[in-house]
């Protein structure tokens, strides 16, 4: 059957006073129906505005090229209104910080009323208000009756996050987009936000792509696991596959700089050097000036995303001497 989300190719550039940024450069990936995909990568990956262009949020960029199809629908091709009503009703986003997605002016229990009213005119607001008391329940707001009346400020990060959730499942979206969503927050209030999106994606059976740099809560929540580096995917699998057989020196060099228990922090062994610039991309595989394997050929010709096993795929022209490389274990 058709994949829920089909990103095919695609490239995004921002125009600057240096020169063209190609942000995303040739990315392509699918989402099934109900999973959890992570989208990883260092920070200028690619993996934010490839997530902001599903939902035709990227301000200043200018698609380049691709296609990103929704429920087999083009939505570079769909009308800007058809697009906003979309937005919000079968494709949500939960934002890294609350205070994006609410109204600090305005009640919750009303944001949440009114975001459901707005995707279902039918709706009373006896029966909206119901609902939105429901939902507060759901992600585990205390005393939801209460804490429908009162205002974003008189919550705390925590309950905000929980707030902003129940609005983002209000209507039952069958694609939920978290961008980054516990990297501002201390460990405490990151390990329950990830119950809450375990609990809301359990609610809506909502496939989700999670972007994050941390492999941790990949591990910990993702299905599948997508790798990107300068604008493109360079492996994508499994977790369970990705995790123990890496088949891209890039994936093995973040798994290597993940913290674990039986390692002493200073053993841990951050990637070398820095992601290339995207004004002036390296040519051939933009990962060889980091990449202990590079050799000739990679200087010149970029390696394509292929097969390395099933449902496996790696950009990388060596993928296959990986094989050799110690298994890291995945815990879970
Ligand atoms: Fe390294 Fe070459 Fe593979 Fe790129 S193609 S990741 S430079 S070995
Ligand atoms: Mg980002």
């Amino acid at each position: 059957s058709e994949p829920l989300l089909e990103v095919d190719d695609l490239a995004v550039e921002f125009r600057t006073d240096e020169g063209v940024v190609k942000a995303v450069d040739g990315a392509s990936f699918t989402v099934d129906r109900g999973e959890i995909v992570g989208v990883v990568g260092e920070s200028g990956s690619g993996k934010s505005v490839t997530a902001m262009s599903i939902l035709g949020l990227v301000k200043s960029g200018r698609r380049a090229g691709g296609t990103i199809r929704f429920r087999g629908r083009d939505l570079g091709a769909l009308p800007a209104k058809e697009l906003r009503s979309i937005r919000g009703g079968e494709i949500a986003m939960i934002f890294q910080d609350p205070m994006t997605a609410l109204n600090p002016v305005v009640t919750i229990g009303r944001q949440i009323v009114e975001a459901l009213r707005l995707h279902d005119k039918k709706l009373a607001k006896g029966a909206a208000r119901d609902r939105a008391i429901e939902l507060l329940a759901l992600v585990g707001m205390p005393d939801a009756a209460a804490r429908f009346r009162q205002y974003p400020h008189e919550f705390s990060g925590g309950m905000r996050q929980r707030a902003m959730i129940a609005m983002a499942i209000a209507n039952g979206p069958s694609l939920l987009i978290a961008d980054e969503p516990t990297t501002a927050l201390d460990v405490t209030i990151q390990a329950q936000v990830l119950d809450l999106l375990k609990v809301a994606q359990q609610e809506t059976q909502a496939a989700t792509l999670l972007i994050t740099h941390d492999l941790g809560v990949v591990a910990e929540l993702a299905d599948r696991v997508v790798v990107m580096y300068a604008g493109r995917v360079v492996e994508q699998g499994d977790v369970i596959t990705v995790f123990t057989e890496p088949r891209h020196p890039y994936t093995v060099g973040l798994l290597e700089s993940l913290p674990r228990l039986d390692r002493d922090v200073d053993e841990l062994h951050p990637i070398p050097g820095s992601p290339p610039s995207l004004l002036a991309p390296p040519p051939g595989c933009p990962f060889h000036p980091r990449c202990p394997l590079a050799r000739d050929r990679c200087r010149t010709e970029r390696p394509p995303l292929r097969a390395v096993g099933a449902a496996h795929h790696s950009a990388c022209h060596f993928a296959e001497e990986l094989a050799a490389v110690v298994p890291t274990e995945v815990t879970r």
